[in-house]
């Protein structure tokens, strides 16, 4: 249930409503869109008579939530979430574009991956220092020399950094140098990392799971946010279909106006990861702009042939500066700005 409480309600009766509920076992969550207070209730509390509730002295009304998100959902907030990381604010009409390598693998190598992208007009650097390889065999990652390495890169660029943390204890250590905490698709159902990361005062990018419905990705964004952090964002990278012999996963390009619809939260596209081959990198990520997305995350490496993972899905640095340009067409055609 929410309840949303009329735009004069005073603190006074906002509190005593909150202590009404939460006398019942309940947990509340509050948001404040153009200055009305809407309280959603979570967890599992004793029945409340809805009538009660209305009659309650700054109460204008209260709606029952159907579906199983709750926080997550339009109907808990209406309007957009946006928040801004460095200059650029997420959710709004500004695309966030988010470019760099699958790995970090060296200074030389991320160092004028950053600048490049830079150049072309991408305003997040991404790169894995701790990476979900499907084998123990494959190359694991940098570890914390990554994690310094972005840091110089953001230092050198002013790119901020997103990178992916895959366990709890790590949160912290990670947390240090990133700007936005990277959920990856293998554990979009961790759910103590979720919780790590809902506590973590960090932004979060929540890949959808390879096998995820929409809405097992709307309950894992729950997670995040039922601990207070809202700054969230839902990735569609692509899911598993009947057909991998000519793509690696299908892009859901549905997901996109799907969850723009059932919540607040920005959706960020992963044409890269999607496809997983890189000359059809560009018609999905335009793809994924048409549909509504709020930002891209696009795999770029300067020698992607060499690439430790996922080269055959990166783009080379020139082939990013020209999607570019096809980007910022698409863009303004759907009225948004990169
Ligand atoms: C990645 O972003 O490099 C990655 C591992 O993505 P995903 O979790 O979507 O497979
Ligand atoms: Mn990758």
């Amino acid at each position: 249930m929410i309840i949303i409480m009329h735009p004069e309600a005073t603190p006074y009766e906002i509190d005593n409503v909150v202590a009404e509920v939460e006398a019942k076992g309940w947990q509340t969550h509050r948001s404040c869109d153009s200055g009305q207070t809407i309280i959603g209730l979570q967890g599992e509390g004793q029945p409340i008579d809805p009538f009660h509730l209305g009659q309650m002295p700054g109460v204008e009304d209260t709606m029952a939530i159907t579906q199983k998100f709750k926080v997550t959902s339009r109907a808990f907030r209406p309007e957009d979430t946006t928040f801004t990381i460095g200059e650029v604010s997420i959710g709004s009409r500004q695309l966030a574009v988010i470019a760099g390598p699958c790995s970090v693998e060296s200074r030389e190598q991320l160092l004028e991956t950053a600048y490049a992208v830079k150049e072309a007009g991408a305003t997040f650097l991404r790169g894995g220092a701790y990476k979900p390889r499907s084998s123990p065999y494959s190359f694991q990652g940098l570890g914390e020399q990554g994690l310094k390495l972005l840091a110089e890169a953001r230092e050198a660029t002013g790119l901020p950094v997103v990178t992916e943390v895959m366990s709890p204890p790590k949160v912290a250590l990670v947390a240090v140098y990133a700007d936005v905490l990277q959920i990856g698709a293998r554990n979009m159902q961790n759910f103590d990392l979720l919780n790590a990361v809902g506590q973590a005062h960090k932004p979060v990018l929540l890949k959808r799971g390879m096998s995820a419905t929409i809405e097992d990705l709307l309950m894992a964004a729950e997670y995040i946010l039922a601990h207070g952090n809202n700054r969230v964002m839902l990735c569609e990278r692509g899911i598993r279909s009947f057909d991998n012999k000519y793509s690696r996963n299908t892009f859901d390009v549905n997901a996109i106006p799907l969850l723009k619809e059932l919540t607040h939260l920005p959706v960020i596209a992963d044409p890269s990861h999607a496809i997983g081959v890189r000359r059809h990198v560009p018609a999905v990520t335009l793809a994924g702009i048409a549909a509504g997305a709020d930002g891209l995350i696009i795999e770029t490496h300067p020698n992607p042939d060499q690439a430790v993972s996922d080269g055959d899905q990166s783009l080379t640095l020139p082939q990013f500066t020209d999607l570019m340009d096809h980007v910022r067409a698409m863009a303004h055609a759907v009225d948004r700005v990169v």
